[in-house]
């Protein structure tokens, strides 16, 4: 299996390589080549086997530079009881015939992020020595809250990489700065930047592109690699749990083989449900695959007009991982819809670059109609799915989910369409606590006086469920990082870590 950059000046790259590097040097995402399509018989022995044992099968389609051998440990090591509180890893959770969740928050930081994340640095590790490079990775990273820790845990302490996170100082809750700022380990760093989301990337992506920096880190040893969903490593992963689902629901007699589900993912940088897709292309029997945004909603303009557009302001919503206006993944989507014509996609990432937007053709649209349904949820549409859904099925959700099942509402409102839903959950109901409380308490009881560490034992008591391991002992924890530095100092601050 080889990989080429969605904009056409780099090819014939092995999985290592692409997953070393990042980002291509053509500013481009790298893509297989081609979309491995399973067979049927594939597709049925995947039943006998485990969520590790589907990960290793699935993901030795796209990495063949990489021995078995280190390939099933990376995979051993990462989807662990020890790290992930779940033996299932990512569990399903049904509410009603039609509508499951699959839980993806059961690692350590209690988000979606670490189903990939603690993989990626295995992975990084074995590549780089498959491809004996002996450079120290300083794995370069803006974060909107999630990714940002997710890395840290991932990468802490791991030989021969050193970690840098910048987070928007405006735009991540307490309880996700906290898990940021109180990080522990060797090799990380943490620094907060004035502004938000699309600032702190923009600068990530500056950095990326500097070509000059680039050589003298090389001169130093240095190699920059990047922990954001625009790394294959971090998209590789997020396949697999799309088959496990399919293979849990024909084991608990949801659905019988070659039946089709939908999936339904809340979506920001358009990671998670690319993942999706690919995992629908090598023949996953998926209808359609539900694309939920925020009040950020430029994904389902897109999907509604064919006009990407990201001149509209940021808001910073109660679902603030998906506060995002560049969906970088989505080039990768682009590129498949184009036939693989990267000329195609060069030309509107520069109309993106330049003017902010750009517009595909018709047939580019109506293949993206064929396999998308997008749509939106307003703040008000996430509390009210928040507090209806712990009515109905005392089960509850984080604000991303929410806006994941508001939208799939809306969905079927739109279509009648009956078929089963997988609904992604991506992160615990404690780490967003204030929104969830807000969407929970009685309209008598006010929270605001209360810090959110002191949320999670109110939302324990009133969903009678248990604080998640990670997140109960924050706030005893010391502050070890407390740099904040101003959008263009990101470069500066960036040089004097490694120096
Ligand atoms: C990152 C994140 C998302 C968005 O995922 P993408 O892959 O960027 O689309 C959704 N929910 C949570 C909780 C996240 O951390």
């Amino acid at each position: 299996m080889e990989y080429i950059s969605t904009r056409g000046y780099e090819n014939h790259i092995t999985a290592s390589h692409a997953i070393v590097s990042g980002i291509a040097p053509d500013g481009g995402l790298f893509v297989p080549e081609f979309i491995p399509i399973l067979s049927q018989d594939e597709l049925i022995g995947l039943y006998k086997k485990n969520f590790q044992d589907i990960a290793f099968f699935i993901m030795k389609k796209f990495i063949t530079d990489i021995k078995s051998e280190d390939l099933k440990q990376c995979i051993s090591e990462s989807y662990n009881p020890k790290i992930f509180d779940n033996p299932l890893i990512c569990p399903l959770r049904s509410l009603t015939d039609s509508i499951v969740m699959l839980e993806l928050w059961h690692g350590p930081t209690c988000a979606f992020k670490d189903i990939a994340l603690q993989l990626l640095p295995r992975l990084l590790t074995v590549s780089a020595k498959s491809l004996g490079e002996g450079s120290t990775f300083v794995i370069l990273t803006a974060t909107s809250g999630d990714t940002g820790k997710a890395a840290l845990e991932g990468f802490k302490d791991v030989p021969k990489t050193k970690v840098v996170v910048f987070f928007p100082q405006d735009g991540v809750s307490d309880i996700q700065k906290s898990q940021m700022v109180t990080q522990e380990g060797k090799n990380v760093h943490v620094i907060g930047v004035k502004g938000n989301f699309d600032h702190a990337q923009n600068g990530v992506k500056e950095i990326f592109a500097d070509k000059i920096l680039a050589r003298k880190l090389e001169g130093m040893g240095i190699k920059l690699s990047s922990a954001n969903s625009i790394n294959w490593g971090r998209l590789l992963p997020q396949i697999v749990y799309y088959f496990s689902s399919y293979i849990s629901l024909l084991k608990s007699s949801h659905i019988k083989f070659g039946d089709k589900i939908n999936v339904c993912i809340p979506t920001g940088n358009f990671g998670n449900i690319m993942a999706g897709y690919y995992a629908k292309r090598m023949g996953l029997p998926i209808n359609k695959l539900i694309i939920a945004t925020n009040e950020n909603d430029v994904l389902a303009r897109f999907v509604k007009t064919g006009v990407y557009n990201a001149t509209k302001e940021l808001k910073t919503t109660i679902s603030p991982s998906m506060d995002i206006l560049v969906s970088s993944n989505l080039e990768r989507l682009l590129y498949e819809v184009s036939g693989h014509n990267s000329e195609k996609i060069f030309e509107l990432m520069n109309s993106l670059k330049q003017d902010h937007n750009y517009k595909i053709d018709n047939k580019m649209l109506s293949l993206i109609r064929e396999d998308f349904y997008a749509d939106y949820a307003t703040e008000k549409n996430t509390l009210k799915t928040i507090r209806a859904v712990f009515h109905k099925y005392k089960y509850t959700i984080d604000p991303h989910t929410a806006v994941g099942l508001h939208v799939y509402d809306k969905y079927v409102k739109k279509t009648e369409d009956q078929t089963l839903t997988v609904i992604a959950s991506t992160a615990s109901p404690y780490k967003f606590n204030r929104s969830v409380m807000n969407a929970l308490r009685k309209k008598t009881h006010s929270l605001e006086n209360k810090d959110e560490f002191e949320l999670l034992n109110i939302l324990s008591a009133t969903t009678k469920t248990l604080v998640p391991r990670p997140l109960k002992n924050l706030a005893s924890k010391p502050i070890l990082h407390n740099t904040i530095c101003e959008k263009d100092e990101m470069k500066k601050v960036l040089e004097d870590i490694l120096k």
